[in-house]
Order: structure tokens, then C-alpha cells, then sequence
């Protein structure tokens, strides 16, 4: 695969903060609570297995991702500790879960009882670690009744079986309005109270959850996703209640300066045109890589100083307005810190009209990851 380590873009990430961050959630819960460092779609953008390991050298207990191929890249990069699948695994894959010890998530009796069968012929070198997903409101995927749920719970106690969570998942806990959002705690409540023996892992809380509604997690694990990465899980909407601090970077340099002569224009659609001499940097960075073309008119820092972006943003380049002469190779944040100014995520996604967990798994693999310490 392609990843752009020589082009002079990259994406910087803090693994220190990463860390800072897993204990500052952990911090703020009872003393016996895990963490799941989620790390689905590329750990949000910052690379899997890099991010795997930090998280749990920093103090979080086990991995969830969205589907089995993540779960098996882990590994196959030599990580063995417990990793959920948060999504829905093909009953017919499930085995090759089973025997790498991976953990999966079920939704429905029907699912069980298709593996029950299934393990009678191909016989499986280990039992199926099983949690069983709740459906308090999400409305994606999980039980929906009781009863349902508690054949699902009996029919785990065969050994093909290992019941090892279950959990539910919150549409609203990140929003100002908790109507919603309580309502779904209460569901979740019945579905605990119906059953007599607890596995070892339940778990409702994401991000938003372990942020806002520290109070009602009836729960020994939360998993961390988007806070763990230094993001706030609501954009804008509510304060973050822990110091986070950022993980990502989006830095690039200039490839090529020139002086843009007044009256020249520049990019696709010549849609902007000089109205005076002026210095005008190309970038090595593109839609392609991840930064949209809806970003077109918005800003990137150089030195400092925010500069605007001249023109449509191309797939692999794009043109900014340089206050003054600045050399091939002088570096050019769009995402992240220069000097005293700042570009967030959420900056992004506010002029991209989307969320800033979208720009962070945006950002494609032709972008070089760069791991670092903050503190080294
Ligand atoms: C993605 C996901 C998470 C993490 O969500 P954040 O908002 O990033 O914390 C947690 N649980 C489930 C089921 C998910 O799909």
C-alpha cells in the first residue's frame, strides 16, 4: 500500500496525549472501570496498530473495532488483548473469530442459534466470546425485547459459548436535551435487571456518555472513542469536562512558491484572480488525501499566520496566499498548531458542513502517520 512517506505531508500524531487522554477519562470513573480504546476505521484516521499499542501501554484494557478484518490486523501486528467487533460478523466468519480469540457482538437469537448449528460440523478450537448487543434506541442493531434476549442468554450457556459482555449504544448522549438519552438508560436497566448473572464486561458508555453522564453509567467498562483522540464528541455544542488535548496534526509544506502576477488567476474554474502581485504557495495535499474540496476558501497556518486558500482545492495539490516569501520546505499546518494559532478539527468540519469525526477518517492512506511524544 501506498503511504506517502516522501511527499512533505503527513499527519503528526501525539501518542503522549493519546495517553493523557485515556487517563483523564479514567480519572473521572470508579476505580474498577475498564477502558476500550475504540480504534475502529484506522484508530479514527491515526493508524491502528500504532494507536492500538499506545492505548494500551496508557492505561486502557481492551480494543473495540467495527469489523472482523480490524480485529484481525491487530493480530496480526502481535496485539492479544481482548478486542471487540462492534459491528455484525457473518455467522459464516464467526469461526475465524472464535479461533483468534476475538470477541463479537450479537444482535439477534436468530445469528446464535445459526453458529449453534454451525459449530456442531466445523468444531471450532475455542469457544465464541459473545456480547450481546442491546437496541435501548440507537435503532441500529441489538435486541429489541426482553424475552428475546434472555433465550439469547440461555442459549450462550452451550459450549460453543462464551457470554462475555453485553452492552447498548446511546444515540443522544451528546447532545444538551437528555429526554432521549435517558429514556434509553432506563431500557438498558430492564435488560441488566432481567437476567441473574452478569457477564464480565457490560458496557454502555461511549465518549459523549463518559463525558456528560458520569453520574448514570450502570456499567464496569466505557468505550473511548472520538475523546480519546482529543475531540469533543458534541463539535461545539457542550463543554468538554475533561482536559483533552488534541491528537492529530495535519501538516504539509510548500513544494513550489512563485509571484503571482496581479490579474492571473489560479486552480480549476480560474475562480480566483489576483487583484494585486502577490507570493502564492503549492501545497503537496489534496481532496484525495482527505482534505475536502469543500475546504476551498478556507485557511491553512504558515509561520504563525493564517494564510487563505487561493482557488479549488485539486486531488493532490492546492494553492495558498503567502504573506511574504516562504521557501520550498517550509512547513504548512492545516490541522493543528502554529505559533500561537490554532486549526481544529472541529474548524474543519464546521466550513466542511460535517463533523469532525469525519475529517479525522478521512484522511487517506497516501498521508504518511507520524508518530510522536509530546513530552519526549
Ligand atoms: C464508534 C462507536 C463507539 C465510539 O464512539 P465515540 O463517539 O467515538 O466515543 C462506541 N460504541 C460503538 C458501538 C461504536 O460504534
Amino acid at each position: 500500500m501506498i503511504n506517502g512517506r516522501l511527499r512533505g505531508t503527513s499527519l503528526v500524531v501525539d501518542l503522549a496525549a493519546l495517553q493523557h487522554n485515556i487517563q483523564e477519562q479514567k480519572k473521572a470513573l470508579p476505580a474498577n472501570s475498564r477502558i476500550l480504546a475504540v480504534v475502529k476505521a484506522n484508530a479514527y484516521g491515526n493508524g491502528l496498530v500504532p494507536v492500538a499499542n499506545a492505548a494500551l501501554n496508557g492505561g486502557a484494557s481492551g480494543l473495540c473495532v467495527a469489523i472482523l478484518d480490524e480485529a484481525l490486523a491487530l493480530r496480526d501486528n502481535g496485539i492479544a488483548a481482548m478486542t471487540l467487533v462492534l459491528g455484525i460478523t457473518p455467522v459464516e466468519n464467526a469461526v475465524i473469530a472464535a479461533n483468534a480469540g476475538i470477541s463479537l457482538t450479537v444482535g439477534s437469537l436468530d445469528w446464535l442459534e445459526q453458529y449453534h448449528q454451525l459449530a456442531q460440523v466445523i468444531k471450532p478450537q475455542k469457544p465464541l466470546k459473545v456480547h450481546l448487543g442491546v437496541d435501548s434506541g440507537m435503532g441500529r442493531i441489538g435486541f429489541t425485547d426482553i424475552a428475546t434476549f434472555q433465550q439469547a442468554v440461555e442459549l450462550l450457556e452451550n459450549p460453543e459459548f462464551e457470554f462475555e459482555g453485553m452492552f447498548t449504544h446511546f444515540a443522544t448522549a451528546d447532545s444538551p436535551d437528555d429526554a432521549y438519552f435517558k429514556r434509553q438508560v432506563q431500557q438498558w436497566q430492564k435488560y441488566i435487571d432481567s437476567i441473574e448473572n452478569l457477564p464480565p464486561y457490560v458496557h454502555m458508555a461511549n465518549s459523549a456518555t463518559g463525558l456528560w453522564h458520569q453520574g448514570v453509567i450502570t456499567a464496569n467498562t466505557i468505550r473511548m472513542g472520538i475523546s480519546m483522540y482529543g475531540q469533543n464528541p458534541s463539535g461545539r455544542d457542550l463543554k468538554l469536562t475533561l482536559d483533552l488535548q488534541p491528537v492529530s496534526s495535519l501538516v504539509s509544506s510548500i513544494v513550489f512558491v512563485k509571484k503571482l502576477k496581479a490579474g492571473r488567476s489560479v486552480s480549476y474554474g480560474a475562480t480566483y484572480t489576483a487583484a494585486k502581485d502577490e507570493w502564492l504557495a503549492t501545497l503537496p495535499i489534496g481532496y484525495a488525501d482527505g482534505y475536502p474540496r469543500c475546504m476551498t476558501g478556507f485557511k491553512v497556518l504558515v509561520d504563525g499566520q493564517f494564510c487563505d486558500i487561493a482557488g479549488r482545492v485539486c486531488m493532490d495539490q492546492m494553492m495558498v496566499k503567502l504573506p511574504k516569501y516562504y521557501p520550498v520546505g517550509t512547513p504548512v499546518v492545516l490541522m493543528g498548531k502554529s505559533g500561537d494559532k490554532e486549526i481544529t478539527a472541529n474548524d474543519l468540519a464546521e466550513q466542511a458542513g460535517t463533523i469532525n469525526y469525519e475529517i479525522l477518517t478521512n484522511i487517506s492512506n497516501r498521508v504518511h502517520r507520524v508518530y510522536h511524544y509530546s513530552n519526549d
